[in-house]
């Protein structure tokens, strides 16, 4: 993990050309966004701290998935499970009769104990070894993803029953965590791989691109889905048989700078996807989208210092204890239960690592102090997912709910 904050730092640079890449007033709406109630995470916080936590309202996930399929009445909705893996959370998900996204065998397993149907499960990690593969399509998974001409092959020698479904790069502008790069053929690589699955017989069976999480500009999508239409002709003409257009995830929650709603997305989508017939089979991959806004983290300030002249409290949770998107730019909204005037300060973790760095010289209440509560708000995607026992500090816990809404 050591050098991730800042290689993603400078990947990010690069996604914000000077000139161009700000996404336009207009794509911004002010539909409300919904939260979890602050004053029921704060008794949370009361009644019982033991280390810190996550504290989930699954009515808000819910909530999440209705209006998603509102706004994308075509898109089949397959939850990223890496984005929360906890078990009440995807049982929750199951229920709304939503389709997933995974990586691992473990993450297959999981949903298997939950009893949810194979055939909606979708593996898609760009490489995968052959014992993966193979331990997958033996228990029913059909959809792979495949970005290279060497994966291709893995997948269709292990699983020739399997439709394997190509990623291609997407542009990435705008999106807190650009992928590109690391995920999606480009047009040349992408013309290969098709060649190649006509000439050893695999059914490539569809195309799917990631716009890069918390997307804030919709016209990466518009971008990509033209991408992937012109891909399914190129398809056609050698012979496959496309039928599955998979638009990823990357959907972006509100968190302090703007976001486009989901129905502002969803009207660029709905329009882009006029272009492919009605028995293509459309699926995103939401992460990010269904768990964030359900979700607080709550950790305490366990001491301050001043170094250099510049403040500095630590808190029981950092970097390896689930708040590490701070690190990649993510700024959450911060709450206390203090009211004195911000001044910056630096958070550290509470770990012996140097890169345990939470935030620097972020604004918070200069009356903070050894035992306060910090609440960190739209924070159930990619927190305790994250989560390790580096140096010997406890997981975070897991608490959720089901308000009635
Ligand atoms: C992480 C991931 C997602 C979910 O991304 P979000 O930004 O959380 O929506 C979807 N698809 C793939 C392939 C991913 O790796």
């Amino acid at each position: 993990m050591g050098d991730r904050p800042s290689s993603i730092a400078r990947s990010r640079q690069n996604a914000f050309p000077k000139s161009s890449a700000q996404p336009q007033e207009q794509l911004f709406d002010t539909h409300p966004e919904v939260s979890l109630d602050f004053e029921i995470v704060r008794q949370a916080a009361r009644q019982k701290y033991t280390r810190p936590f996550l504290i989930v309202d699954t009515a808000i996930v819910r909530e999440k998935i209705a209006r998603f399929r509102a706004a994308l009445p075509r898109v089949k909705l397959h939850y990223a499970v890496k984005a929360n893996p906890d078990r009440r959370i995807l049982k929750a998900i199951a229920q709304e009769d939503a389709g997933f996204e995974i990586a691992s065998t473990a993450e297959l397993d999981l949903l298997l104990t939950l009893g949810v149907p194979v055939s909606e499960v979708f593996y898609s990690n760009p490489v995968k070894s052959r014992d993966s593969i193979a331990y997958a399509a033996a228990r029913g998974v059909e959809w792979f993803a495949v970005d290279s001409v060497d994966e291709l092959r893995r997948v269709h020698e292990v699983a020739p029953q399997a439709k394997p479904y190509l990623r291609i790069a997407a542009p990435n502008i705008g999106s807190d965590w650009p992928l590109s790069g690391k995920f999606g053929a480009g047009v040349s690589d992408a013309r290969e791989i098709v060649a190649t699955a006509a000439k050893l017989g695999a059914d490539l069976a569809g195309v799917t691109f990631h716009v890069g999480s918390q997307c804030r500009n919709p016209e990466n999508w518009r971008v990509a889905i033209e991408k992937a239409r012109a891909l399914f002709e190129a398809m056609q003409k050698a012979g496959l048989k496309p039928r599955m257009l998979d638009i990823g995830g990357g959907f972006p929650v509100r968190h302090v700078k703007p976001i486009p709603s989901i129905e502002v997305i969803g009207a660029v989508v709905n329009e882009g996807l006029k272009a492919f017939p009605e028995e293509v089979q459309v699926v995103a991959e939401p992460g990010r989208y269904v768990v964030s806004d359900a979700g607080y983290f709550v950790c305490r300030v366990l001491g301050t210092a001043v170094r250099a002249g510049k403040r500095w409290m630590h808190w029981d949770a950092g970097l390896f204890g689930g708040v590490i998107e701070t690190t990649e730019g993510l700024k959450y909204r911060i709450r206390t239960d203090r009211s004195g005037p911000d001044i910056p300060w630096t958070v550290g973790g509470p770990t012996c690592d140097s890169v345990d760095v939470v935030l620097r010289d972020e604004p918070l209440p200069s009356d903070l102090q050894e035992g306060d509560f910090v609440y960190l708000k739209n924070a159930g995607a990619y927190t305790t997912a994250y989560a390790s026992q580096f140096n010997g500090f406890p997981l975070p816990e897991v608490r959720v709910f089901e308000s009635k809404r």
